[in-house]
């Protein structure tokens, strides 16, 4: 059986020292060793961006895609091969800026796939502007006065677009990353995981520090239940988003898949779709 070293390759990061996104990878790969996969049994696809390179550093198919683009492309590559396990992942200005048309997409298609995105709060690879997760006030090069749009409360946002698995996680926290990365490729259906991962670089503001006093666990709170749309809706708004833990699991609802005729019995690609 695979351990998460089995998930390693030989190509070191070129992320700055510090870079949360080094987290997300360990905690992938403890992920899919965790749920009994093998690196040949997994597909990392990402987009462009810092966070995009990781499908290059993972030992799995990988395929390193184009800014934006990766839902397509993932979603692609689960219909095409129902037994592999697709992590689809990018930062928060390729999944909600270029890419937010094919987020809310996916979401409510509901295909099952896991998307982990690496958010944080500013665009890091063209050296720092801001970007749709950026609160209001926060000065960059693109906005040396500070911005003056709001962030986007990408967990609400999902929620509102019909997801059936909606997670954040802080890449500090890799015991809980992990444990929610399992629970999202164990889920029958689109799983989206939003992690607070920390660009050391050019977020001045948003740091490790500033996540650590912020940040409110759901396990925390006494009694919360994931299962309630409402109740998860609510806490998002009373702590503005800024929550860890499993927001919302719908797991009643078929997947994509579960809804296509014909799509467990052989591949689309041997299939008579005429
Ligand atoms: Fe990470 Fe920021 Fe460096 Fe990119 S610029 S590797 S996001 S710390
Ligand atoms: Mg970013």
């Amino acid at each position: 059986m695979a351990t998460f070293k089995d998930f390693r390759n030989k190509v070191k990061p070129n992320w700055c020292p510090g870079c949360g996104d080094f987290s997300v990878q360990a905690a992938i790969q403890r992920a899919a060793a965790n749920v009994g996969l093998e690196p040949d049994q997994l597909a990392v696809i990402s987009g462009i961006g810092c966070s995009g390179r990781i499908s290059g550093y993972i030992n799995a198919y990988g395929f390193h895609g184009v800014h934006g683009r990766v839902l397509p492309i993932a979603q692609g590559v689960k219909m095409a091969n129902r037994d592999v396990t697709v992590i689809a992942s990018g930062g928060d200005g390729d999944g909600f800026a270029i890419g937010m048309g094919h987020t809310v997409h996916a979401i409510r298609r509901n295909i099952n796939i896991t998307y982990i995105v690496m958010d944080n709060q500013i665009y890091g690879l063209t050296k720092g502007q801001t970007s749709p997760r950026s609160d209001v006030g926060f000065k960059t090069k693109s906005t040396p006065s500070g911005s003056v749009e709001s962030a986007l409360n990408v967990m609400e946002m999902a929620l509102t677009a019909g997801a059936t698995f909606v997670a954040q996680s802080f890449s500090s926290d890799l015991k809980e990353l992990t444990a929610l990365i399992e629970k999202g490729i164990n889920h029958n259906g689109f799983s989206l995981i939003n992690v607070f991962s920390p660009c050391v670089t050019f977020n001045k503001v948003n740091t490790y520090d500033w996540f650590k006093e912020n940040l409110t666990k759901l396990s925390d709170l006494e009694g919360y239940d994931p299962q309630n749309r409402m109740v998860a809706m609510q806490t998002l708004m009373e702590h503005n988003g800024l929550v860890t833990g499993l927001i919302y699991q719908n797991d009643k609802q078929p997947s994509y898949q579960d809804l296509i005729a014909g799509y467990d019995e052989k591949p689309l690609a041997d299939q008579d779709l005429t």
